[in-house]
């Protein structure tokens, strides 16, 4: 007999899973599921009704969608706590508040805080200098990571804007690690992912400077202006712009046979460019 003691998980970090203790017990039906989520990402923020209305249905409510939604919340909140009885007062984990709700969770039971968690450590470790610490904390940051962020519920539509906040928030963890990795010399380990991420985003100028770093560590400098020339080539055809100042010159660095890493990762910088976004996610 399930009891609301077994430990609630939720991931969004990949396709949408809800377990309770060992067994899943993510909606099948796309609403209740959706409406999860949605309370998911915003979990122990009071979320308005107006909002899930808006969200789960595309801003084109008919006029039974709060009703409607009364009703999902009944299921998932079945789903979530078996022996749940609607008469009770309060749910333990999905609460109602006057014209909205909350989903309660602990840390430990949504990946996206884990995560988030993770990469605000990898960045202090990385502010005291200890960038061997804070590139294990990113890996263990990555491996969070099952795909696409809430991939069952991408082709609805219904969350664009967060998928795509999320897939910036993963790429900015991989560009932090990326930092590390070339701060601790290990340029060479970095240079085919990074070869990639250039071709995936070539507005990440953060990418192309790496490469070209990680190219440098390699003893590939020839390589390195190649990359810079790429970089120069995609930054004009998507964008229509130039490489930025810290491109420019790291490029100039490498032509003049100078220490490459002038214009790259040092421990006090480290923080002040990952919260720099320069330029649109493609
Ligand atoms: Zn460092």
């Amino acid at each position: 007999m399930a009891t609301g003691d077994e430990p609630l998980h939720f991931r969004v970090l990949g396709t949408f899973e809800v377990t309770r203790g060992a067994r899943r017990c993510t909606p099948t039906a796309q609403k209740q599921r959706a409406l999860l989520a949605l309370l998911a990402l915003h979990a122990n923020e009071f979320v308005p009704t107006s909002r899930i209305v808006d969200q789960l249905w595309a801003r084109a409510a008919p006029r039974s969608a709060v009703a409607a939604l009364h009703g999902y919340v009944t299921a998932v909140r079945r789903v979530l706590t078996p022996g749940f009885s609607s008469g009770r007062a309060s749910h333990p984990v999905l609460s109602t508040r006057p014209s909205g709700y909350v989903l309660h969770l602990e840390p430990h039971q949504l990946d996206l805080t884990r995560f988030r968690q993770l990469a605000r450590h990898g960045q202090a470790a990385v502010a005291a200098g200890d960038c061997a610490r804070a590139r294990e904390i990113f890996t263990s940051a990555l491996a969070l990571w099952r795909g696409s962020p809430l991939a069952d519920l991408r082709e609805t539509g219904l969350f664009d804007h967060d998928i795509s906040r999320l897939e910036k928030e993963y790429l900015a963890l991989l560009r932090d690690r990326f930092d590390v990795v070339l701060c601790r010399g290990d340029g060479h380990l970095a240079v085919c992912d990074l070869e990639e991420l250039c071709g995936t985003h070539p507005l990440w100028e953060r990418f192309h400077e790496q490469l070209m770093l990680a190219l440098c560590q390699a003893e590939r400098r020839a390589d390195a202006l190649a990359a810079y020339a790429r970089a120069y080539r995609a930054l004009s055809s998507h964008a229509g712009i130039e490489p930025g100042p810290r491109l420019r010159a790291l490029h100039q660095a490498v032509l003049n046979g100078d220490d490459p890493f002038v214009t790259g990762h040092r421990h006090d910088r480290a923080l002040s460019a990952s919260r720099m976004e320069p330029t649109a996610f493609p």
